[in-house]
C-alpha cells in the first residue's frame, strides 16, 4: 500500500516525540508499504514565530510572514528525515516547493492549485521514505506561500490525492472522532467509521478534530482519511464515502456549537426583496449567516430569525440598525446550537421527532429548528447545551455500538 501519514504539532512536539514518530514510520514501512510523511511544526512553534514578528509590528508583510512561518515545518521535516536515516533507513526531506505543491499567490492563506508529484514518486521508487514539510507551497512566481493555520492537514490530503494513496492517516493527540465531546458526555464512544458529510457537519458544529477544508478536499479527491493518535496504537476513525459504510447508524453523533448568536426581526414588511436586502448586506460585511427562519406572513408583516457566529454579532447588529428593517429587534448571544447528525436519517423517519421529544422531557425550550438530509439542528438557551447533548446521546443509544 501507499500510505501518507501526517503528524501534527503535539506528535512532533519535541525530539523524543520525533524519535517516536520515526519508529512508527519505520514500522509502517517495514510492513511493506511505501510511506510519505507530512509534518506540522513542533507545537507552539508557529505561534512563537508570529509573536516574534509582532515584536516589530502588528502588521508584518505577508510575504515575509510566509517565509518565516514555513520554517517551522522545515525544521520538523528535516529532523524527522535525520532521525529515520540514523535508524538505518533511507529518507529524504522536501520543502513544499521541492514536493511540487503549487498554490495561488494569496500569502498566509494560499490555496493549492496543483501538485506535481514526480519528485516524490521518484524518491519513493528508490525505496526512500519521503518527508514533506506541511502547510506550505510555492506560487507560480516562485514565492513561498502558506495555506492558513492548521494547513498541514490540507498538504497531506492533497498529496494523498495526487499520489492516489490508499490511505491518508492524520495523527494527533486524540484517538479519533467521537459520538460527542467526551468532556461533556464521558460515555461518548469512538466511531470506527464516518462519512465525509457527517464529519463536515460534526466539525462545523464544533467537534473539532480535523480542519474542515481538509475533509472537503478529501471528499473531492476521494481520499480515505483516518484520524488516530500517535500516542498509542488504538485504531482511529476512518472517514470515507457513504457507500463504503456498510451499516449506517441512524445517528452518528451529537454536536454542540457554543459560538452562535441569534438575531430576530419582528414585524418585518412581508414583500419581495426584503430577505435579499438583509442577507446581501450581511454577506457584504462578511458576516456568516447560518440558520435562517422565516414564516408565512400575516397582515403584511412577518418574523425573520437567523444565527451568526457570536463574534460577528456586533457586525450584524450594526447592519440591522442601519437597514432599519424592523422596529422590534432582538439579539441573543446566550444561545447554543445542538445538532443530531447521521446519514441514516435520510431513509428513516422519526429521528427529528425523537430529538424534540427528548428536549421536551428535559423541559428545554427549542427556539429555532433547521434540518438537512443528514442533520437536525436546534437552537436552545446556552444554559441547557450540555444537558441537551447528554440527553440526546442517551436517547439515540450512542454509548453502545448498534
Ligand atoms: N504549523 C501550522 C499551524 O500551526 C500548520 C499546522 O500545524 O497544520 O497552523
Ligand atoms: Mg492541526
Amino acid at each position: 500500500m501507499l500510505i501518507v501519514q501526517k503528524y501534527g504539532g503535539t506528535s512532533v512536539g519535541n525530539l523524543e516525540r520525533i524519535d517516536e514518530v520515526a519508529k512508527r514510520v519505520i514500522k509502517t514501512k517495514e510492513q511493506g508499504n511505501d510511506v510519505v510523511v507530512v509534518v506540522s511544526a513542533m507545537s507552539g512553534e508557529t505561534n512563537k514565530l508570529i509573536e516574534y514578528a509582532k515584536y516589530f509590528t502588528d502588521n508584518p508583510p505577508k510575504r515575509e510572514m510566509d517565509l518565516l512561518l514555513s520554517s517551522g515545518e522545515r525544521v520538523t521535516s528535516s529532523l524527522l528525515a535525520i532521525a529515520l536515516t540514523s535508524k538505518g533507513h533511507k529518507a529524504t526531506a522536501l520543502t513544499g516547493r521541492q514536493a511540487g505543491i503549487y498554490t495561488d499567490n494569496i500569502h498566509t492563506g494560499a490555496r493549492i492549485d496543483k501538485i506535481d508529484a514526480n519528485k516524490i514518486k521518484s524518491h519513493l521508487k528508490k525505496g526512500e521514505i519521503v518527508v514533506v514539510a506541511g502547510f506550505q507551497g510555492i506560487t507560480n512566481d516562485g514565492e513561498v506561500s502558506t495555506l492558513g493555520r492548521g494547513g498541514s492537514d490540507l498538504s497531506a490530503v492533497a498529496i494523498a490525492g495526487a499520489l492516489r494513496a490508499d490511505l491518508c492517516e492524520i495523527y494527533t493527540d486524540v484517538d479519533g472522532v467521537y459520538t460527542t465531546d467526551p468532556r461533556i458526555e464521558p460515555k461518548a464512544r469512538k466511531l470506527d467509521m464516518i462519512s465525509y458529510d457527517e464529519m463536515l457537519e460534526l466539525a462545523s458544529l464544533g467537534a473539532k478534530v480535523l480542519q474542515n477544508r481538509s475533509v472537503e478536499l478529501a471528499k473531492k479527491l476521494d481520499v480515505n482519511l483516518v484520524t488516530r493518535s500517535s500516542f498509542n496504537d488504538n485504531e482511529g476513525t476512518l472517514i470515507t464515502k457513504e457507500e463504503n459504510i456498510m451499516e449506517q447508524p441512524l445517528v452518528s453523533g451529537i454536536a454542540l456549537d457554543k459560538n452562535q448568536a441569534r438575531v430576530t426581526l419582528r414585524g418585518v414588511k412581508d414583500e419581495p426583496g426584503i430577505a435579499a436586502k438583509i442577507f446581501n448586506r450581511l454577506a457584504k460585511e462578511n458576516i456568516n449567516v447560518d440558520m435562517i427562519i422565516q414564516n408565512v406572513g400575516l397582515d403584511g408583516v412577518t418574523n425573520l430569525g437567523f444565527t451568526v457566529p457570536e463574534n460577528e454579532l456586533d457586525g450584524a447588529k450594526k447592519v440591522m440598525y442601519e437597514l432599519n428593517a424592523s422596529e422590534l429587534l432582538e439579539f441573543d448571544p446566550k444561545i447554543v446550537k445542538v445538532s443530531v447528525v447521521g446519514v441514516g436519517m435520510q431513509s428513516h423517519s422519526g429521528v427529528a421527532s425523537k430529538a424534540f421529544d427528548t428536549l421536551a422531557k428535559e423541559n428545554i425550550n427549542i427556539q429555532m429548528i433547521s434540518t438537512s438530509e443528514i442533520k437536525v439542528s436546534m437552537v436552545i438557551d446556552e444554559k441547557y447545551g450540555e444537558l441537551a447533548v447528554r440527553a440526546l446521546h442517551e436517547a439515540y443509544h450512542l454509548d453502545r455500538a448498534e
